[in-house]
């Protein structure tokens, strides 16, 4: 078992937590049993691997900023990532446009099944809907101030706040470069340390890993709504499923063409990240994953990655981007509306803010989406509809949200010769 590669290790975990958790169904105790037995150890890896997110950003993002050494190399990499990334999430909604206009998935639902999903997700939609009322009641510039904190510590204490501490980070690092190298070597050498440490940490944590992801998928497989939903809503999910298989070939084409990576060495070497992102569904949590894999077995150097991935885990999630366009056209066909070409356009803008404005928690996208419905006047209610399916589509989203910022920061890393090969 030692010598077996970490992604097997998690499938196997993934694979017989499933299982386990199939078997466990059956038996008229195994539900509590494993929500209360085995539940808690996979709640117990998320806390680990949150817990050591908001550490890693703020240690890895100094430590690269001050390693850049002069301030127009941070603003070259920086315009870079920021343009690459909002292309990335542009080109992810005009594919789920695309996708959701051509095969059409909401014709499909039929009245009956419409009715039952709208009046049994309809609390939970309130719900979602109450916490996008809030996002909706600041003004439009809120999204903006919140990147900046007004007390450092306070922002450490949410991961929701990660933006304000990279805004931090990326300060302080470059007041550090501002300084005269002398007086700022003792704070550069303890974030140096501090950082080996925490990158320890993630090694440690990742020993245990395969058996994190048993115990969330066995909780997830109890937990599950029943497979008759699943088939009502097949071909919701089918489309978006084909949308965000589309991106992970784009992503293996744009690595293969501009940085000449193999595409079995690419996905060979990421897949641990994206196998924990489908278990966490949460790209802060597989932050830390994400960094390893990217430096150690896919060549980008710390200056690049400290700084392209943390940003990306929080403002570039394609995946996210690819199910707005997908879910809001769904629910519109559902309701037997037609779109215009200018609402459409709409969308466009609204699901790439929504997706960068998302949190890299579970149900983030879910959220936002409330947003994408309302400025394209699409009713709000319609989100219980896709209620039932949205946890196991989410795990497949955010395996791609990952993907694309660990591309990214190759295609950066390349471009600016930081690409080791
Ligand atoms: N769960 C996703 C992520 O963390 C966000 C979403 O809900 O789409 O990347």
């Amino acid at each position: 078992m030692n010598k077996l590669a970490l992604h097997w290790k998690i499938i196997i975990g993934m694979i017989t937590g499933v299982i386990f958790g199939m078997l466990f169904s059956q038996i008229s105790w195994g539900g509590n049993f494993i929500s209360h037995w085995i539940k808690p150890f996979g709640t117990i890896f998320i806390n680990l691997l949150k817990l050591i997110a908001m550490p890693l950003i703020l240690a890895s993002l100094i430590k690269g900023v001050s390693d850049l050494k002069d301030i127009s190399k941070l603003s070259k990499i920086g315009g870079r990532t920021i343009i690459i990334y909002l292309c990335t999430t542009v080109l992810a909604v005009v594919i789920g446009l695309f996708l959701v206009n051509t095969l059409s998935p909401g014709r499909s639902i039929s009245e009956k099944t419409r009715n039952e999903l709208m009046s049994s997700y309809k609390s939970d939609a309130e719900e979602k809907q109450s916490a996008a009322a809030k996002q909706i009641q600041t003004g439009p510039l809120q999204p903006l101030i919140d990147v900046f904190p007004s007390n450092i510590f306070n922002a450490t204490t949410d991961n929701k706040n990660m933006l304000q501490v990279i805004f931090f980070a990326l300060f302080f690092g470059i007041g550090m470069i501002l300084i005269p190298e002398k007086k700022a070597k003792p704070v550069k050498k303890f974030f140096d340390s501090f950082n080996s440490i925490i990158l320890k940490l993630i090694d440690m944590i990742m020993i245990i890993s395969p058996y994190g992801v048993f115990a969330l998928l066995a909780a997830l497989v109890v937990e599950s709504p029943s497979a008759d939903l699943f088939i009502a809503l097949g071909a919701y999910s089918l489309t978006l499923i084909l949308g965000l298989i589309m991106m992970i070939f784009i992503y293996i084409l744009i690595v293969k063409t501009f940085t000449g990576t193999n595409p079995i060495t690419f996905l060979k070497g990421i897949s641990p990240a994206q196998l924990l992102a489908f278990s966490t569904s949460s790209s802060a949590a597989t932050l830390p994953v994400t960094m390893d894999r990217v430096e150690n077995e896919l060549g980008v150097d710390k200056e690049v990655s400290s700084f392209v991935l943390p940003i990306g885990a929080t403002i570039n999630m394609d995946g996210t981007s690819v199910y707005q366009a997908v879910a809001a056209v769904f629910i519109a066909q559902a309701f037997g509306m037609d779109l215009s070409f200018t609402t459409q356009l709409g969308i466009v803008v609204t699901a790439s803010l929504a997706s960068i404005g998302a949190a890299a928690v579970p149900s983030a996208g879910m959220i936002m989406l409330i947003i994408v419905l309302g400025q394209a006047g699409i009713p709000e209610a319609g989100l219980a509809l896709i209620f039932a399916v949205d946890r196991p589509l989410d795990m497949c989203r955010t395996i791609v949200n990952v993907t694309g910022d660990a591309t990214v920061s190759m295609l950066v890393a390349k471009s600016v010769g930081k690409l080791k090969k």
